[in-house]
């Protein structure tokens, strides 16, 4: 994808349950400051409401220089790269078959790291349907910068209108489910209005159409049963990242479980059963997360909900303070409703959104005492 996105230091500070991959994950880390002209976002805006964001809360880079250095690293490590793309697969009871245009390899297994459009998926198991997708559309704005996010909140569709700035351009967009009975284009106008209007209050240069580069790109947006029934892991496969639907339906982020998950499954070859362990792994983190953050998704964006929490975001530096450690990545779903149930207002619209979290062992282990 010849595009960047923003990276929040999620993997440094996400990755504080597992030792091992502290380490790893710091590799991570370094790689993104290693990155061409990282950008330090210093505040995100949600209305009226600022939430000041600390020096390494979130940074910006060049998604192409990321997935580079990526590669590089990979390369380093000991990995061949062939840069071609692959055009089938077969799996047998003794290996896999991979085929590209030009040849044909065989191998012990395989990881399928290739995106919502998944190959891999599309062989072992089946596609995304598209009630599982969501689509994020907008145009970047070059030319035009700032230190700011800035974010909207949307009742319909349930999510929001965002506007981050990278080194030469703003991303601004919005994201709705694929089946949401919406085009791209009525929600790229919907966010061009945005754009226009004060609300969004970004540089005036921002709502030139000459400086718009628009963009759209299908993103896996799961629900919470859909995540009990994933299918990520079989003899002689994995998928990890978009391929195996790891997104965030909340905000939509990936960046940081597909490096997770890359992780897991790098640890699980190394062991006697890669299939158990990886699954066991993927399950017990990643998938205990986003399965939390689909049951959160439909109380979340509701208009009382939204207009509660922007007040709150106005008027309380306790709410504020949860507020910017979810985008810094340092606050977990699993333990965010005991954060909000200690501030009152928040805590009370939180229990009335009557949220379903399943108290599965793992929940429990992290309650923190209150
Ligand atoms: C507009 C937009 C903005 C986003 N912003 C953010 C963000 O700010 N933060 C965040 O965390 N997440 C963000 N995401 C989500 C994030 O981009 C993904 O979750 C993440 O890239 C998933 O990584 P991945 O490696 O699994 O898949 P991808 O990044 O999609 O990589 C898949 C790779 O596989 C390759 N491939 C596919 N098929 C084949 C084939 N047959 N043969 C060979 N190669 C193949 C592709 O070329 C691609 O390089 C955003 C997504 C979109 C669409």
């Amino acid at each position: 994808m010849p595009v960047s996105v923003h990276i929040s230091a999620q993997p440094r500070s996400r990755c504080t349950p597992v030792s091992d991959t502290i380490v790893r994950c710091q590799t991570v880390s370094d790689t993104i400051w290693g990155c061409q002209t990282p950008v330090e976002i210093r505040r995100a805006r949600f209305g009226q409401a600022t939430v000041p964001l600390d020096d390494d809360a979130l940074v910006v880079t060049s998604r192409a220089a990321f997935d580079a250095a990526l590669l590089t690293a990979a390369e380093r490590a000991g990995a061949s790269i062939e840069r071609t793309r692959v055009v089938d697969l077969s799996i047998d009871r003794t290996g896999v078959d991979v085929m590209t245009p030009h040849a044909r390899h065989r191998a012990s297994w395989i990881v399928g790291a290739d995106g919502a459009n998944s190959l891999v998926r599309r062989r072992v198991a089946r596609a995304f349907g598209r009630r599982q997708l969501s689509i994020a559309t907008g145009f970047y704005a070059r030319g035009v910068t700032c230190d700011e996010i800035v974010i909207e909140f949307t009742a319909d569709p349930p999510g929001y209108i965002w506007s981050f700035p990278r080194a030469d351009h703003l991303a601004i967009g919005i994201c709705a489910q694929a089946d949401a009975g919406t085009t791209s284009a009525a929600l790229r106008a919907r966010t061009a209005d945005w754009v226009r209007g004060s609300a969004a209050g970004l540089p005036v240069e921002a709502a030139e159409p000459q400086r718009w580069v628009p963009y759209s790109w299908p993103i896996p947006s799961l629900t919470a049963d859909d995540f009990e029934r994933l299918d990520f892991v079989g003899p002689r496969w994995m998928l990890v990242g978009d391929a195996a639907g790891l997104v965030d339906p909340i905000t939509r982020e990936g960046i940081f479980f597909a490096l997770q998950s890359a992780e897991f499954a790098a640890a699980a070859l190394g062991a006697k059963g890669p299939a158990t362990e990886y699954a066991a792994r993927l399950r017990d983190d990643t998938i205990a997360e986003l399965t939390l953050a689909a049951r959160l998704k439909s109380g979340f964006f509701t208009p009382p909900f939204v207009r509660l929490l922007v007040n709150a975001l106005e008027r309380s530096a306790p709410i504020r303070a949860v507020m910017a450690d979810l985008i810094a990545g340092r606050q977990r779903y699993r333990t965010l409703k005991w954060r909000l149930t200690k501030t009152f207002e928040i805590g009370l619209a939180w229990k009335a959104l009557n949220v379903r979290l399943k108290p599965d062992a793992t929940w429990q282990n992290n309650r923190p005492a209150l």
